[in-house]
C-alpha cells in the first residue's frame, strides 16, 4: 500500500475545515434554499441543467448538497478524477445512472450509443440490470481478450469489474482500455478501493463504487458514487442525478466522509488479516480451492496489494456451505462487504441468484462456493470460528 493514501484518507475534503473554525465537516440538512434574488435562481438552475457541479444557489437538494459535494471531491481526490464524482443513493443507482447516461451523451451528439460490451463475472445486480434488457440497451457478453472484436459503431461502453465478485477474476484494465480504443471503459472498483487501486490511472474513463461496502465499511450506509475523468460524462451522470433523483443522502455523505479517515487502516488491516486466513484455508482437506489474486501478474501490476476479500470451494457441495453459515458464531453470515466484521455468504444462493444459471455454472459460481469479505478482527479469532464453522 503507498502510505500516502494514509494521509489522503484522513485529510481529502477537509482542507477547508480550518479556515472555516470547525474540526468535523458541517452537515446541512436542507431540503430547499431560500432564493432571495430570482435572476440568481433562474442562473443556477440553468447551470444544474447544463450539468454543472455548482452554481450560486444550491436552489433543491437534489441538484447539490454541500455535504454531498464535499464527500464528492474527497473520493475524486483519491481515485484521481480530474472531473470529479457523482454520489448516488446506491451502488446500482449509480450503474443505472451511468446506462442512462449513455442516452445524453447520444442525444449531444446524434450518435447511437446502444451497445454496451461486459466481461462477466460480475455483481450480481449488475450482471442483471445489463442482461434483463431493462435499460433497452444491447449486450454483448465477451471475454476480456476479446474486446476489440466485440466493439461496433454504435458502442458506447465497456463494462469490468476487478477483481470481480464473487470469484476474485483480475481483468487486465490497461490492456482492456486499449482494446476499447475511443470507447469509455467503466470498472467497478468496489473490491479494491482507491487505496489498492486506481483505475483511472490505467485508462478507465469512470470508475464505480458500491460505497455501501468499503468505503461505508461499517455496515450502516448505502451508497454509490462513480469517478469520472471525462468532464461530459459527470455533466450527464448530474443530468441524469436531477431528474432521476437517485440521490444520496447527506447524513449518509456525513457519514461516508467520516469513514474515509480510516479506509487506509481498514483495507491494510482486512488485506492482512485476509492473508493469514487464505494461508490456513490453503492447509485445510474441507477446503478444496481457494480464490485470492495473490499470485496474479496481472494483480501485481494494477493492484498495491490483493485485498480483503476470497472466495473458498467447500467439500461436501451445498449442503457443506449451507452449514458454514449456520454455524460461525463470530463471523457474520450476510450479504454485502468491506464491513469492519468478517462476512461470509453463499453467491449461487445470494447476491448472484439473479444470473442467469448457465452463466453462474461457467463462471464458477457453484453450490460450494462461499465468499469471505475479512474484517478487522484479531486473525487468529476469525481462523478459529472457520475451524469450529468448517468441522463436518
Ligand atoms: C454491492 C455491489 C454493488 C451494488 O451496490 P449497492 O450499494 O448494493 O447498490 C455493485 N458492485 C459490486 C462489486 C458490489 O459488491
Amino acid at each position: 500500500m503507498d502510505p500516502s493514501y494514509l494521509t489522503q484518507s484522513v485529510h481529502a475534503g477537509r482542507e477547508d475545515l480550518t479556515d472555516l473554525g470547525v474540526h468535523a465537516p458541517p452537515l446541512d440538512y436542507s431540503s430547499t434554499y431560500p432564493i432571495r434574488d430570482l435572476e440568481q435562481g433562474i442562473a443556477s438552475i440553468d447551470a444544474f441543467i447544463e450539468g454543472e457541479p455548482r452554481a450560486q444557489n444550491p436552489i433543491y437538494s437534489r441538484l447539490f448538497n454541500p455535504t454531498v459535494d464535499r464527500w464528492e471531491r474527497a473520493v475524486a481526490q483519491l481515485e484521481g478524477a480530474q472531473a470529479g464524482c457523482v454520489a448516488f443513493s446506491s451502488g446500482m443507482a449509480g450503474s443505472t445512472a451511468v446506462l442512462m447516461a449513455l442516452r445524453v451523451l447520444s442525444a449531444n451528439d446524434g450518435a447511437p450509443r446502444n451497445h454496451v460490451v461486459a466481461v462477466r463475472p460480475l455483481y450480481g445486480g449488475t450482471d442483471h440490470l445489463l442482461a434483463s434488457g431493462l435499460m433497452g440497451l444491447e449486450v454483448t457478453w465477451a471475454e476480456a481478450d476479446e474486446i476489440a472484436k466485440a466493439i461496433r459503431k454504435d458502442t458506447g461502453l465497456i463494462w469490468i469489474e476487478t477483481p470481480a465478485n464473487p470469484t476474485l477474476h483480475v481483468v487486465d484494465i490497461a490492456a482492456v482500455s486499449k482494446a476499447a480504443a475511443d470507447v469509455p471503459v467503466i470498472v467497478d472498483n468496489t473490491f479494491s478501493t482507491p487505496i489498492l487501486q486506481r483505475p483511472i490511472e490505467h485508462g478507465a474513463a469512470l470508475v464505480l463504487h458500491s460505497a455501501t461496502k468499503f468505503l461505508g465499511g461499517h455496515g450502516d450506509v448505502l451508497a454509490g458514487v462513480v469517478a469520472c475523468k471525462d468532464e461530459r460524462w459527470a455533466a450527464a451522470l448530474r443530468q441524469v442525478r436531477i431528474v432521476t433523483g437517485g440521490v444520496l443522502h447527506p447524513q449518509a455523505a456525513w457519514l461516508l466522509h467520516r469513514s474515509l479517515q480510516t479506509l487506509s487502516l481498514r483495507v491494510q488491516q482486512a488485506q492482512n488479516n485476509a492473508k493469514e486466513l487464505v494461508a490456513w484455508l490453503r492447509s485445510r482437506e474441507e477446503v478444496l480451492k481457494v480464490f485470492y489474486p495473490d499470485d496474479c501478474q496481472v494483480a501485481k501490476r494494477q493492484m498495491d496489494g490483493p485485498g480483503a476479500l476470497l472466495a473458498l470451494e467447500v467439500k461436501g457441495g451445498h449442503e457443506a456451505a449451507a452449514r458454514v453459515m449456520a454455524k460461525v458464531k463470530l463471523c457474520t453470515p450476510a450479504v454485502s462487504l468491506g464491513s469492519t466484521d468478517t462476512l461470509i455468504q453463499h453467491p449461487a444462493g445470494l447476491t448472484h441468484r439473479l444470473v442467469e444459471e448457465s452463466a453462474r455454472e461457467k463462471l464458477g459460481i457453484t453450490e460450494n462456493l462461499l465468499r469471505i469479505s475479512v474484517g478487522i478482527e484479531n486473525p487468529a479469532d476469525i481462523i478459529s470460528d472457520l475451524e469450529q464453522a468448517l468441522t463436518p
